[in-house]
């Protein structure tokens, strides 16, 4: 047996694999250290790499003295262990290191701090921006475009153009994102400035606290000596009667010292409910920039940066499976890929739309379970201000043929029911009659632009 760093060479690696799959057994050999990969020894620190955090923090909790007991075996000064997540064909992931040391017999295992602390930029008072949130990871497509570019203009001017900015829009579609990409791009390219990003609810934590501790100068004063206040959900400001006081003097005497403020909500600022009304006067009086709900190409096309960032291949028929299907927010997307490639690297099987249907069947079940073609009738009837019964009926004038057609449509690409189907809840039309309302509602859809963001704005009602 060896015992020197120098001579631990690929042949012991493959004997070490060897009795790690001895001592754990085949099943959980193959479930879980398959993926371990032998990286370094230096001096008495031996390092494995692992292919995600999931599998890294697994390892640790569970197998840790195990691989400690074999490595020991060939290499008898081991007293440190290391694990970093080094993504199958990619590069280690910096920040990641667990380590697990030997303090007597006892060991030890730490997140490695220093690193992590770097990949996220502390912000004092603030809240800490997450890395993975810069504009260069943000997909920008019609829905987004003008929040994004709002948002690049905040960051980058060295003047104020318009304040507040206002990002308003529905859960998950990208709010936070961009304020963190707006702190991340002044920290980077104007480094004095000061930028705080904070919840709603801290901010109200911490103003609650004050006045307990009648300590609320001091409150004012912290944001006060700041340059950009970028204030997320305001939304849940809401009824708090003090707390809105607070915010509407801190948020004038910052616009008055001509400061930016970046401020994010689930709706616009006329429609936040019990919020003053010279508050939202006042927040709507810079730009209000909706982000509006995604489009089948926006999600399709942040599905393919995702999977490109992951350095995971997924076939683009899945991609566009998923686009399809999963149409409620961004996160609830992001959520079904990253399941979607765990469950590929744990099982080791090819991604396909089988294993796709089969791995995600409740957020697939989910996002159509209560919509029936009764439903979307209704509310297309609604929308459009005609009868209910104009769906069955066989009038043909326009006013009631298109949007019977937009609800043909919208029954064909929400619902799993085929097209004979279809025909027979429209009153018993034929099957090709459902198939050229859909051919002609595609074809408006790619024409007119007005008509598709309509048709995005009922299906999203009709999602809801
Ligand atoms: P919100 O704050 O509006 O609820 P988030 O900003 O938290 O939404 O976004 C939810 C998730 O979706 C995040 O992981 C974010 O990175 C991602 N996301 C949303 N929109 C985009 C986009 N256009 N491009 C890339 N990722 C996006
Ligand atoms: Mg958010």
């Amino acid at each position: 047996m060896d015992n020197t760093s120098e001579t631990f060479e690929e042949s012991n690696w493959s004997s070490l694999k060897k009795d790690l799959k001895k001592t754990v057994g085949d099943t959980a050999f193959n479930n879980w250290l398959k993926h371990l990969n032998y990286v370094s020894v230096e001096s008495s620190t031996i390092t494995f790499s692992v292919p995600t955090k999931f599998l890294r923090d697994w390892i640790v909790n569970n197998y840790s003295d195990k691989i400690k007991n074999t490595s020991k075996k060939y290499i008898d000064k081991i007293d440190t262990i290391k694990f970093v997540v080094k993504p199958s064909g990619g590069r280690i992931v910096p920040g990641t290191t667990r380590t697990i040391k030997s303090t007597d017999n006892h060991w030890k295992s730490t997140l490695d701090v220093r690193s992590n602390q770097s990949s996220t930029y502390p912000n004092e008072f603030g809240a800490p921006l997450d890395p993975r949130f810069t504009f260069d990871n943000f997909v920008v497509g019609k829905p987004n475009e003008l929040a994004f570019a709002a948002s690049q203009r905040v960051a980058e001017a060295d003047k104020i153009t318009f304040n507040p900015l206002f990002l308003c829009g529905g859960v998950g579609l990208g709010k936070t994102h961009l304020m963190h990409a707006i702190g991340w791009k002044i920290k980077q390219q104007q480094p004095d400035r000061k930028v705080i990003y904070l919840s709603a609810e801290k901010f109200m934590y911490q103003f609650v606290r004050a006045l307990r501790y009648k300590d609320t100068s001091a409150f004012k004063e912290q944001f006060r000596s700041i340059d950009v206040l970028m204030i997320d959900d305001v939304q849940f400001i809401s009824g708090k009667d003090n707390t809105q006081e607070e915010f509407f003097h801190t948020f004038n005497a910052l616009i008055e010292q001509n400061k930016q403020i970046v401020i994010s909500a689930d709706k616009s600022p006329s429609d936040l409910d019990g919020v003053q009304e010279r508050l939202k006067s006042r927040l709507g009086c810079g730009l209000v920039a909706d982000i509006h709900p995604t489009t089948y190409e926006l999600r399709l096309g942040i599905l393919i940066e995702k999977a490109q960032k992951r350095g995971v291949e997924i076939p683009p028929k899945v991609l566009e499976f998923l686009s399809h299907r999963i149409i409620s927010n961004v996160r609830e997307m992001e959520g079904a890929l990253n399941r979607l490639v765990a469950h590929g690297t744990l099982v080791g099987t090819p991604i396909t739309i089988e294993t796709a249907q089969l791995v995600l069947q409740d957020l697939l079940k989910s996002s159509n379970k209560k919509i029936t073609i009764e439903e979307i009738q209704k509310k297309v009837a609604e929308h459009f201000n005609i009868r209910i019964t104009d769906m069955h009926s066989p009038r043909r004038s326009r006013s009631v043929a298109r949007p019977r057609q937009i609800a043909m449509y919208l029954a064909k690409s929400i619902t799993s029911r085929s097209l004979p189907e279809i025909g027979r809840k429209f009153g018993g039309r034929d099957h090709t009659t459902v198939m050229h309302a859909v051919k002609k509602i595609e074809e408006l859809k790619l024409s007119d632009v007005n008509f598709n963001e309509d048709l995005e704005l009922l299906k999203r009602l009709i999602d809801s």
